[in-house]
């Protein structure tokens, strides 16, 4: 007893952090073991592998309710004209950062030149391209055929729209003359305020088992996936993380830095979301906890990031963006084609927008790389590519856990900037006492 009420006070983050180091380490012994032989795939995927499942399944579990919930109540408490401000601000800023991500993944590929070399012969074929579903199509698609199914399906945007509706319907009719309107909307929109509550306090009680899941999800992944499957693409690898890393420090740090938030303290408060997007790989899975640390570290106000949030974890991919772009130039290289200029600037607007189309789920913007490939004219129909798109997809879970973690910071930093022009943020938590 006296253990586990100690391990339920210690801090959230330390726990994470130690099953981190300690899944590393397991994790490069597993790897040597399945090498050797004394381990096999079987006995990590029926020992391991489920304690890390278990961590995902939980977060995802609350995550279409959390949206449902904490989007009515925030969109019941905030004017209308307000909500739309900040909508509008916020898309800016995800467009914005996410062109940025990609210029600076398209630097990077042509400083580290992933791929070249590697020589894997084009085959002379006719290109085909996908249509992409048309602008009308992908806005309508936002408005549900039926509310309920969107939150079985874990429909984001769907969600989203249905839920902003729903708060605004709820704020007007609690200022109703007629009584019993006024007092039945006010209890809807308690109940939704009390079991958004309550699934706060489920997130708590999730977050005490994630070093577990961490330890379990991060060892099973240098097992599988450790130096040794690395080799010729350790390059790619190199690339993209060090473009994630200027990502962060420049772009995310000037901005915060124009609005007096130091990077470092930023990054203090947003490391228990950063991990678990990284652990995880995917925002929408991490979603629970990114929305904890936006209110409890840095007081951001439900009103907000109840919105730019989940919003975020669906159109917001800074780090898939760049990584798309870096591996679109990889597979081109390995082809011996380099890409022109004209191509290169196609990639940016070609990356955002299969970014934005990509799911907040692990793997997801593999599959939108191969839309990026084919529109810059490097369809998979050809072998040659599909050869150099097969070697990515090898190595694909090491990529996956940096761009998840980027994708999600990004979110934090864009609702933070956001609600700190709205002055919807409460300074009495620490992070903002340094600024008094
Ligand atoms: N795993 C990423 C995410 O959830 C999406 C991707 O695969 O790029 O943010």
């Amino acid at each position: 007893m006296g253990f586990f009420k100690k391990y339920l006070e210690y801090p959230i983050i330390y726990k994470v952090a130690i099953g981190f180091v300690i899944g590393i380490i397991v994790g490069v012994v597993f790897s040597y073991a399945l090498d050797v032989g004394v381990l096999s795939k079987e006995s990590l995927d029926t020992y391991l592998k489920p304690w890390g499942d278990l961590l995902v399944r939980l977060l995802k579990m609350i995550v279409a309710p959390i949206i449902l919930f904490s989007l009515i109540v925030g969109a019941a408490s905030i004017r209308p004209s307000k909500l739309g401000k900040v909508g509008v601000k916020i898309i800016v800023y995800y467009l914005l950062t996410s062109a940025l991500a990609v210029a600076i993944g398209l630097v990077m590929a042509n400083l580290f030149r992933p791929g070249v070399g590697l020589q894997l012969v084009a085959a002379e074929k006719e290109i085909a391209v996908k249509k992409a579903p048309s602008l009308v199509q992908v806005l309508l698609n936002i408005i549900p055929t039926n509310p309920f199914t969107a939150l079985t399906n874990g429909a984001v945007l769907q969600i989203i729209f249905f839920a902003i509706i729903l708060g605004i319907a709820l704020a007007y009719l609690m200022e109703s003359k007629n009584q019993r309107i006024r007092e039945s909307s006010t209890i809807a929109y308690k109940v939704v305020d009390g079991l958004a509550e309550a699934i706060y306090k489920i997130v708590r009680g999730i977050l005490q088992y994630m070093p577990i899941g961490v330890f379990a999800l991060i060892a099973y992944v240098v097992a599988l996936y450790g130096p040794r499957v690395l080799g010729p693409l350790a390059i790619v690898v190199i690339a993209l993380y060090v473009g994630l890393f200027i990502h962060i420090f420049l772009v995310y740090g000037s901005i915060l830095s124009a609005f007096k938030i130091s990077i470092i303290d930023f990054l203090k408060g947003a490391k228990e979301a950063m991990l678990t997007a990284f652990v995880t790989r995917s925002s929408s899975g991490t979603l629970p906890v990114t929305m904890t640390v936006a209110e409890e570290n840095f007081g951001i106000k439900r009103t907000v990031y109840a919105f730019t949030l989940p919003l975020g974890a669906t159109i917001n991919m800074d780090g898939t963006a760049m990584y798309q772009a870096i591996c679109t130039v990889f597979v081109a290289n390995a082809l011996g084609i380099p890409l022109t200029i004209g191509q290169q600037l196609a990639i940016i607007i070609t990356a955002v927008l299969a970014s934005i189309g990509t799911a907040g789920v692990p793997g997801a913007g593999a599959i939108m790389l191969a839309m990026v490939l084919e529109a810059v004219g490097l369809p998979l129909t050809d072998p040659a590519v599909a050869a150099a798109y097969a070697m990515i997809l090898g190595i694909d879970v090491i990529l996956d856990m940096g761009r998840t973690m980027v994708n999600v910071t990004g979110d934090l930093v864009g609702t933070l900037i956001v609600a700190k022009t709205e002055g919807e943020i409460d300074t009495s938590k620490p992070i903002w006492k340094k600024q008094q």
